[in-house]
């Protein structure tokens, strides 16, 4: 049921003056439930209950907190097709999308529970003790990875589910042993409560300590500022606007003491379409990318909003096929009317900039909230000189900029802003004689495709969802996938500890079996 109250730990609380509704973008209207900001009182007792249960929950083993993760993916699984309408109502996006993240999120949920009884993440080392050493002995040390601390998530407007109150990041923390405070998404709060209950109930049924989850609702940014500000809290997980990330990690720098920000803020993900395979394939690029930046309505960090490639009579038929294919689609409804006027007033920015040429634009009547797809195109010098054709443009919108000379081409790769992906789309072995222009590409992003488009984000061990930055604060880090978890960890070391008091994982009979580095070799064996 959706109270519209905050949880604090599992204690529903409503504390708070200021009231706000979600908006239902595809009907044009307020959501019946009615929600209520938290106070400053309840996100102090959120953070002081969340120290408090680290105590306990960052000493639990990786078999309990495998068992909570997986009681929360069954319980959010009970919720059944409520959840599924809730969110459509919450966010206009439809019922099989909602399905179709519903899955991932429990799928997140289940490999952490996995990774977690694996093991190996804990990056056991032991270099064991040599008292006979000249001229001096050596120490037993011993090193793993511990959990952080209590960590906020910010739920992300564009994922209410994977990206959210239970999302990869939520998971990630969890996985790690830190409790974890969410900052629910004011757009969809009631998809967010509903989340939150199932996690309290899988907290309850497996016994987790009280504080290990708390949820609080906002409708401005003041909820996440005192959360970041709170000196309980030792880590903040974020999905949103360079904006935002930003100006969160700033505040988190200049406290006492400084935690990290990981922010995920998106990117425009270039696309380098080679020569050759513009000539023998132009047509069916220009429809696959049609419905690449239109999947979604274009609300994705993976969006391609730049197209890159040397001018050729290839080039002109990709554009030509490009624009007649995207105007065979339908609009689509945008998040929340925030959202999709956000959506017009960057379009316009960019399409009012000098020698920007509009080569296709949806013109037809639409319904509010709906997004009119549009292509551009710009001549690489214009590009490299306007900064302004280098942002984000959340929806759906790519700017394709044709390049003079590969020179100019590699010069502009590597001008790029960091970003989450580049793709490259190259015939067989063509790309063999563009290695420089792949290296300036390689050192730009956090994933590269090879013949592909950037949408659509597997969720597996080998991802990297992250990038030099503005498309991550730290680029050393993925925001997908199980090693996702190493945001919440610190390396920490034992020397010349008492065996019998040292965690499981580093002790000398090896009692859960997993694979250790033992003076300089991987091993499963006891010492
Ligand atoms: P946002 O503006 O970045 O906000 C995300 C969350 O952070 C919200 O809950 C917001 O709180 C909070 N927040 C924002 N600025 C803050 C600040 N200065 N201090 C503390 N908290 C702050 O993103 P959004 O609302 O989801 O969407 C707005 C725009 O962000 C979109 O139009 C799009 O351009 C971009 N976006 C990009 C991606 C991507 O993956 N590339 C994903 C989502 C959004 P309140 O809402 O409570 O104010």
């Amino acid at each position: 049921m959706i109270t519209g109250k905050n949880y604090i730990g599992n204690i529903l609380s409503a504390e708070g003056t200021t009231k706000f509704t979600t908006f239902n973008p595809l009907e044009n209207k307020e959501n019946e439930w009615t929600f209520t900001e938290a106070s400053t009182e309840e996100i102090n007792e959120a953070c002081e209950l969340a120290a408090k249960a680290f105590k306990k929950y960052s000493r639990a083993s990786g078999t309990k907190k495998a068992e909570f993760l997986r009681a929360i993916a069954d319980e959010i699984e009970s919720l059944g097709d409520h959840l599924l309408e809730v969110y459509s109502l919450e966010s206009g996006l439809p019922n099989g999308r909602a399905a179709g993240e519903r899955g991932r999120t429990l799928g997140q949920l289940r490999s952490f529970a996995n990774h977690l009884e694996e093991g190996t993440w804990v990056e056991a080392s032991i270099d064991t003790a040599k008292p006979d050493r000249q001229p001096m002995p050596k120490v037993d040390l011993r090193k793993m990875n511990v959990a952080l601390g209590p960590v906020v998530v910010f739920g992300a407007s564009n994922f209410p589910l994977a990206f959210s109150t239970a999302g990869g990041d939520a998971a990630a923390a969890l996985a790690a042993g830190c409790p974890i405070i969410v900052k629910s998404h004011p757009m969809h709060a009631g998809t967010g409560e509903l989340v939150a209950s199932a996690i309290l109930e899988a907290a309850t049924k497996t016994g987790m300590p009280n504080g290990v989850f708390s949820n609080l609702n906002s409708n401005g940014i003041e909820v996440g500022q005192q959360l970041v500000k709170n000196s309980f809290i030792k880590a903040v997980a974020f999905t949103g606007s360079l904006k935002g990330g930003r100006a969160l990690y700033d505040l988190a720098a200049t406290r006492e003491e400084p935690i990290p920000v990981f922010a995920e803020m998106g990117s425009i993900n270039p696309v380098i379409i080679l020569p050759k395979a513009l000539e023998n394939r132009a047509k069916v690029i220009g429809e696959t990318y049609a419905g690449s930046i239109t999947l979604g309505t274009g609300q994705f960090c993976t969006n391609p909003g730049l197209i890159l490639a040397i001018k050729s009579d290839g080039l002109t038929e990709f554009v030509t096929s490009l624009s007649s294919q995207i105007l065979k689609i339908d609009a689509s409804c945008m998040l929340h009317p925030n959202i999709a006027d956000a959506y017009e007033k960057n379009k316009k920015k960019a399409l009012y900039q000098n020698r920007v040429q509009v080569l296709a634009e949806n013109s037809n009547n639409v319904k509010p909230n709906f997004a009119k797809q549009v292509v551009a195109t710009v001549r690489g010098d214009t590009f490299l000189e306007n900064p302004t054709l280098h942002h984000e443009i959340f929806g759906p919108y790519s700017l394709v900029v044709q390049c003079k000379s590969i020179n100019q081409l590699e010069k502009i790769v590597s001008k790029l802003e960091g970003q989450l992906t580049g793709t490259v789309i190259s015939d067989e072995n063509e790309v063999d004689n563009y290695i420089t222009l792949i290296h300036e590409l390689e050192n730009r992003v956090g994933r590269i495709i090879f013949n592909g488009v950037p949408t659509g984000v597997e969720v597996c061990a080998s991802m990297l969802h992250g990038g030099p930055y503005p498309a991550s604060t730290d680029s050393r880090f993925t925001a997908v996938g199980v090693d996702s978890i190493k945001r919440f960890v610190r390396p920490f070391s034992y020397q010349d500890w008492p065996n019998n008091l040292l965690p499981a994982e580093l002790q000398n009979k090896n009692p859960l079996g997993i694979l250790r580095n033992v003076d300089g070799e991987k091993t499963t064996k006891a010492i």
